[in-house]
């Protein structure tokens, strides 16, 4: 879908760091690869290792990761590493194609080095790839994200002055691609949220909006016993809820140490029965109580959904990060691996 919206003249590099956002790094680059990625990118050295004990055999850009980690493992396992510091360039075995990462103003990974320094230690060596991250790029009312596509035009056209052309320039994530910021497509770019169904809003008037797509993933719990509490009865850890009527309410085989996130204590829900149900009390561990109340069906042993759509009602990794005071990718990267994956 996302390749199909962009156009064929922009190759796709999905990015299944952290597990793919904890969907299951291996599962999700199987299906990406058999849908045509030819590229895939991670983090560090062992999730490209993983991937590629795994049977995946795309080209895999190791994107958080310094070469003196293991000098060996890139040619040995076939792995693409970003270079954020010119001073590894000599580091890197010379038969290593790489990709090197301009810090354009984000003020985080990537070479801050000057355009002329950057030119000279590139020369003659093997640079696959120029590439850079923006830090706003969803927010419209502020010109970083210009200023930094300036910047990273301006390498770009000093590396070709001196007649180097990296194959690949890739500058885009999620948002670039999402909201239309075409003039940093370039001819590879990087989304990873848009694979997991997931965009951002927009701060500001974004050019356009165009990737229409739905959360990959929905997360159950189940419940381990049902009961009806008498008003007064206090429930879970410090007593934070104290029932103030007759209510039934459920425990559910679920905790923070899920990823459920502690803060949603009081204050989050669960889909139970096709409506929203309160989370009441501490979020434990391993269990987590609901009111039940309102849904005189469930039974210990059913299922209630802590992300997902059961008819009307629906709870998406963004609702669930506004009750709990995080980000959307914190709640998709925090569902530990406790929790069994099912591939459906
Ligand atoms: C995580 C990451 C991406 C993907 O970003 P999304 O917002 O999830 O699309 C792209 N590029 C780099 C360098 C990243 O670290």
């Amino acid at each position: 879908m996302i390749q199909r919206t962009v156009g064929a003249g922009i190759q796709l590099m999905p990015v299944v760091k952290a597990d793919a956002y904890r969907h299951g790094a291996t599962a999700v680059s199987q299906v990406l690869e058999h849908e045509g990625a030819q590229w895939l990118a991670v983090s560090n050295l062992e999730e490209g290792k993983a991937l590629r004990e795994a049977g995946i055999r795309a080209r895999i850009l190791v994107m958080a990761e310094r070469i003196a980690a293991d000098p060996k493992a890139w040619r040995e396992h076939r792995l693409t590493p970003v270079i954020h510091d010119l001073s590894e360039i000599r580091m890197l075995d010379h038969e290593i194609a790489y990709h090197l990462k301009v810090d354009s103003g984000m003020g985080r990974l990537g070479t801050n080095a000057s355009i002329t320094e950057i030119v000279e230690s590139v020369k003659g060596t093997r640079i696959e790839g120029l590439m850079t991250h923006f830090a706003t790029s969803a927010n419209f009312q502020s010109e970083q994200t210009n200023d930094q596509h300036k910047r990273f035009e301006a390498v770009q056209a000093a590396l070709e002055q001196n007649g180097i052309r990296p194959m690949f320039l890739h500058e885009a994530s999620t948002n670039p691609l999402h909201f239309g910021y075409r003039k940093s497509w370039g001819n590879l770019a990087r989304p990873g949220y848009a694979i997991y169904g997931f965009v951002s809003r927009s701060r500001g008037k974004a050019p356009d909006k165009l990737l229409d797509v739905a959360p990959a993933l929905s997360w159950k719990a189940r419940i381990l016993l049902v009961k009806e509490i008498a008003p007064g009865t206090p429930v879970g850890y410090g007593a934070q809820f104290v029932a103030d009527k007759s209510m039934r309410i459920g425990i559910l085989g679920v905790g923070y140490a899920d990823g459920l996130p502690h803060r949603l204590g009081n204050r989050g829900h669960v889909i139970a029965a096709g409506k929203l149900a309160n989370i009441i009390g501490a979020v434990s561990m391993d269990v987590t109580t609901v009111d039940l109340t309102d849904a005189p069906t469930l039974k210990a042993g059913d299922a209630v959904s802590l992300l997902g759509q059961e008819g009307e009602a629906s709870i998406d990794a963004r609702q669930m990060a506004r009750d709990a005071g995080t980000i959307a990718y914190s709640i998709l990267c925090g569902i530990s691996t406790r929790v069994p994956r099912i591939y459906v």
